[in-house]
């Protein structure tokens, strides 16, 4: 199948031979002739499959004829991230299509947003909380939209974002398109699908186990070991450029302070940071000049970098999904890449979660050279801060299981 197929307006034509995309990724395949038509599309893929595509193509395409000037179609996601990515992509495949898109997330004043959206715009890509606050102060309507995209849904229910969600659909007109991207399927976002679905086409890509041009390590290891472990893999490992996953914001900025100091070319990207430092970081990193970024989940949810080559997990993930997102960043568009895993004791019955999902036990590995039974440094006694345990000076046990 080609491009050609779809018959995309050849302003919109244009944009994709731009890109230098070859032929449709299966998404693309099978959801776009469905878009077109106008139908209600219900899109299970994860990031790296070229959803965004799927849906931004056809939406232009309907912009190319009607009214210019008001809001048609409204795309939500859940962080200013994605937001931003499917911004610019709109501005890829739409450079020759005068068509203008907007973006609004919170973070950032209020004052140039209202300002775009007064100088109109054809489409606007939000997050929900920004949103309503728009909806709120009448700096929006939304009564024109034709196409509702809601991205990453499974992400949005995650982040408690389900209510505003709903609020947001009280705004956009009943008779419309909707198109509904998830990754995954739990519960509260399947309601949500069949609540505002109309008689859609369902679209699969795979399932929810991560692409499998991605081969799975498990590094069994001490917490107290785990930064070290971490540089003794990246010194024994061809990595060309790296996402390092923590749980917490002041962890992802340790250890990309601890990489730093090491002489690697590090940076995080967490939530304590200002809206021009995370897009200095993810920038950075876009571009090569961070050879690694220390990520939460949150702040790395829609990162499209697509050179990644390997993710790693400084620390296990809560769930088996977050596994698959985190995961989802590397092997993207069928290039190979490795996701690593430092696990410790705490963390087998997630190993067993994600094994049972992945349908195959991941290959434990450890490293030769390295000293598993390095006792944790010493430290001045302290009282422990709530929530921080910290091991004592002598457990120095190497991970029951391998
Ligand atoms: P997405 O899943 O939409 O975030 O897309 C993942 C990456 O794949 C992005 O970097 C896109 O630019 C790229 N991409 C999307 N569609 C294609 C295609 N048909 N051929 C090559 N690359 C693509």
């Amino acid at each position: 199948m080609s491009f050609e197929s779809f018959n995309l307006h050849p302003r919109i034509a244009a944009g994709v031979r731009a890109l230098d995309y070859e032929a449709p990724t299966p998404i693309q395949a099978k959801a776009i002739p469905h878009v077109l038509q106008g139908r209600d599309v219900l899109g299970l893929a994860q990031t790296g499959t070229g959803k965004t595509a799927a849906f931004v193509l056809p939406i232009l395409q309907r912009l190319m004829e009607g009214p210019r000037g008001r809001v048609r179609a409204l795309v939500v996601a859940p962080t200013r991230e994605l937001a931003e990515q499917i911004h610019k992509a709109i501005g890829d495949f739409g450079r020759q299509t005068r068509t203008r898109s907007a973006t609004i997330y919170g973070g950032v004043a209020m004052g140039p947003q209202i300002h775009k959206l007064r100088q109109g715009v054809e489409i606007v890509v939000a997050c929900p909380g920004r949103l309503l606050d728009h909806l709120g102060q009448g700096t929006i309507t939304l009564e024109h939209v034709e196409v509702l995209v809601l991205d990453e849904a499974d992400r949005m229910c995650d982040m408690g974002f389900l209510p505003d969600v709903r609020k947001i659909l009280k705004h956009v007109p009943a008779r419309r398109q909707t198109l509904f991207f998830s990754a995954t399927m739990p519960d509260d976002t399947r309601q949500l699908a069949h609540d505002i679905l109309h008689n859609p086409v369902t679209v699969q890509i795979g399932h929810t186990a991560p692409v499998n041009t991605v081969s799975h390590a498990l590094y069994p290891v001490a917490q107290h070991l785990k930064t070290a472990l971490l540089m003794e893999l990246l010194r024994h490992t061809d990595t060309e450029s790296v996402l390092v996953f923590t749980r917490t914001k002041h962890r992802a900025r340790r250890v990309a302070e601890q990489l730093k100091k090491a002489g690697y070319r590090a940076t995080s990207l967490q939530g304590n940071l200002s809206q021009n430092q995370r897009q200095a970081a993810l920038d950075g990193f876009r571009k090569g000049s961070f050879q690694i970024l220390v990520a939460t989940d949150i702040a790395a949810r829609g990162l499209d970098v697509s050179r990644i080559s390997h993710v790693i997990n400084y620390d296990m993930p809560d769930t088996a999904d977050a596994y698959t997102h985190r995961i989802g960043r590397t092997g993207r568009m069928a290039r190979t890449g490795d996701a690593f895993t430092l696990v410790t004791d705490d963390d087998t019955a997630m190993v067993r979660t994600i094994e049972r999902v992945l349908g195959a036990r991941l290959e434990r590995r450890t490293l030769p050279e390295f000293n598993y039974t390095a006792p944790a440094p010493e430290r001045p006694a302290q009282p422990a801060r709530r929530g921080q345990g910290r091991q004592p000076a002598t457990a120095a046990k190497a991970p029951r299981w391998r």
